[in-house]
């Protein structure tokens, strides 16, 4: 690795925020969900969990396949998948993470409102029904972006980078991007992962 490489790899680190996900519930097309990953890598995301499409025709089962663009995003953000974004969710709320169903509902909230500074996963739903009512029950907030044209939503990608591009703000007003989150064993183990692939 050169001295190069190195110090690019110790910046990237240093900004990672392993206390802030996404949950991606059933995205099935390999644009949206290379587009989230990129979003992903560029706000320090370090682990973006997914539950693979059943009810797509692209491929039920199996994660949305990586194009050569995405692929680069999948190097850098690691990928759980997880059977079902209800488990998933309740896995993250019993680690102390809060969940934020990117929902329409009788509670939802502006998306500026949460505190993203706390320990954070963003659920996102699938291009086709959206978050499951019972993922979005049990979150712990669900947020919208406001919408004042004719159609009803966003693309998920487009959503995904709005809000987690809000994190970021509130992140980096906290200092939080000015100090490394991983601990130094986080940080040696991915130096080596990503230096030597
Ligand atoms: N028919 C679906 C529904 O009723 O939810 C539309 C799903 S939308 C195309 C796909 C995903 O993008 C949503 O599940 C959500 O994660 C995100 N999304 C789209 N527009 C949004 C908005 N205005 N606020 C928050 N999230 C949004």
């Amino acid at each position: 690795m050169t001295p190069e490489r190195y110090e690019k790899i110790q910046r990237v680190l240093t900004r990672r925020q392993p206390d802030l996900s996404v949950l991606m519930d059933e995205v099935n097309k390999p644009h949206n969900f290379s587009a989230i990953l990129r979003t992903c890598d560029a706000v320090g995301v370090l682990r973006a969990y997914a539950v693979p499409p059943q009810r797509s025709r692209e491929g039920a089962g199996a994660l949305p396949t990586f194009n050569a663009t995405s692929g680069s995003a999948e190097k850098w953000v690691q990928v759980e998948t997880r059977p079902d974004a209800l488990s998933a969710a309740r896995e993250l709320q019993a680690r102390g993470v809060q969940v934020l169903a990117t929902h329409l509902s009788q509670r939802s909230v502006d998306y500026r409102e949460p505190d993203y500074t706390r320990p954070t996963c963003l659920l996102l739903g699938a291009e086709k029904w959206g978050v499951s009512d019972a993922a979005a029950e049990i979150a712990d907030v669900n947020i919208v972006i406001p919408m004042f044209g004719m159609v009803q939503s966003l693309n998920v990608s487009v959503a995904a980078a709005t809000i987690l591009f809000e994190a970021q703000r509130q992140r980096l007003a906290a200092g939080m991007y000015d100090r490394p989150q991983l601990s130094a064993a986080e940080m040696q183990a991915l130096t080596f992962e990503w230096g030597y692939p």
